[in-house]
């Protein structure tokens, strides 16, 4: 049997020719197909506007930017993402706060969040992080009213979570990202992702504000627009210090390309989180999905008490699982810093005994069976 990895891209005939459409045109960047990507996007996710960007990382530097994090400045995250979700807080200088998870969704406690909002003084802390962890979404309507009792904004890190919705008090399916309850969303293209432009990310948000800003941030402040003067038509002002964080018409083609196919994208994902789930009920603990919440399914996560044995066990079949994340207070540079003493003991259990087993649409019913059999035997000794 073939190598399986934990998660991989899936490029059909129609992706390579979109690409090779994109070559042969008039534009390789700053052409056509960004906006078409953005307006596609933001359509497929139900917000006002869409930023595209040249990975998720740039998007939520930009992020913070546009919400002015200063130097100083704290911000809360969960120690349980990529370390890019903390790291744009440092990029602004700002301190990095984490609060624990829950135990069984694996996402940001609302409730360890709130102890840790109201353990100091109202404006100690300027914004939250929020992940939509491993394609499971939070339920951003009650962090939104966290936040508002707080005054704080709420950017949604959605890498994980495109398609995902939860169900808000409303009755409403909230898409994630789609910018009701979070002042920004953010997505990655990474081929590990739902949708693999190679590198990519997209901003969105419903704050007309917050998109010019991001707009103009994105490429280096420069704008031909509210200019203070006009020497003619060459003429453009930088009117902030911003950043070449553009996406390509090559990586916008691909993205608009995978965007169309992500809905059967994640009805297969979901399909093979159900086997997964209806092989290991009972016997072995996965991510918990609360009531009206729609995974995405990024990952399919386990928990073992032998975990690094599972992992070894699996490599040594071509099973090439993933463990998400170590959690980021833990890494050396966070621990320079002085985070390792924050009480996190959630994340720490459950890092302890994670494991992401392979989950990826072109996963076939026979690898997914022979990944599931070398589980149980295992698990079953
Ligand atoms: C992948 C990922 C990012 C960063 O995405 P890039 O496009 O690789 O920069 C940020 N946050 C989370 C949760 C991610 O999984």
């Amino acid at each position: 049997m073939k190598a399986i990895p934990y998660g991989r891209q899936h490029i059909e005939q129609d992706d390579i020719d979109a690409v090779v459409a994109a070559l042969k045109s008039d534009f390789l960047t700053q052409g056509p197909k960004v906006q078409e990507f953005e307006d596609a996007f933001a359509n497929y996710i139900g917000a006002n506007y869409a930023v595209a960007v040249n990975n998720a990382t740039s998007g939520l530097h930009l992020a913070v930017l546009a919400l002015d994090l200063k130097p100083g400045d704290r911000v809360i995250t969960t120690p349980i993402t990529f370390a890019a979700s903390a790291n744009c807080i440092r990029y602004a200088g700002a301190e990095v706060w984490f609060a624990d998870i829950d135990p069984d969704t694996y996402l940001l406690s609302l409730e360890k969040t709130r102890e840790l909002i109201e353990s100091y003084p109202k404006g100690f802390f300027k914004g939250i992080i929020p992940v939509d962890f491993a394609g499971l979404p939070l339920n951003m309507e009650a962090f939104r009213d966290l936040a508002e009792a707080h005054g704080l904004w709420i950017i949604e890190d959605a890498c994980h979570a495109p398609g995902a919705y939860f169900t808000d008090s409303k009755d409403q399916k909230q898409r994630c990202g789609n910018g009701v309850y979070a002042d920004m969303g953010i997505f990655s293209f990474h081929p590990v992702k739902h949708i693999a432009c190679g590198e990519g990310g997209m901003l969105t948000t419903n704050s007309e504000a917050l998109y010019k800003k991001l707009a103009s941030l994105r490429t280096h402040g420069i704008t031909k627009e509210n200019m203070a003067e006009n020497h003619g038509g060459w003429f453009y002002e930088m009117q902030e210090l911003g950043y070449n964080y553009r996406l390509t018409d090559i990586q916008s083609a691909l993205g608009i390309s995978q965007l169309a196919k992500n809905d059967a994208g994640v009805k297969r994902r979901i399909d093979i989180a159900e086997a997964y789930k209806n092989a290991f009920r009972g016997k072995i603990k996965y991510q918990s999905l609360p009531n009206g919440s729609y995974n995405a399914h990024h990952l399919f996560i386990i928990e073992v008490d032998d975990r690094k044995g599972l992992y070894d066990f699996l490599k040594a079949q071509q099973i090439f699982a993933q463990i998400h994340y170590i959690p980021v207070h833990t890494l050396p540079y966070y621990k320079k810093i002085g985070y390792e003493s924050a009480d996190l003991s959630n994340s720490e259990t459950y890092y302890s005994k994670c494991i992401s087993l392979p989950m990826y649409p072109s996963l076939t019913d026979d690898e997914q069976r022979f990944v599931i059999e070398k589980v149980l035997t295992f698990v079953n000794g």
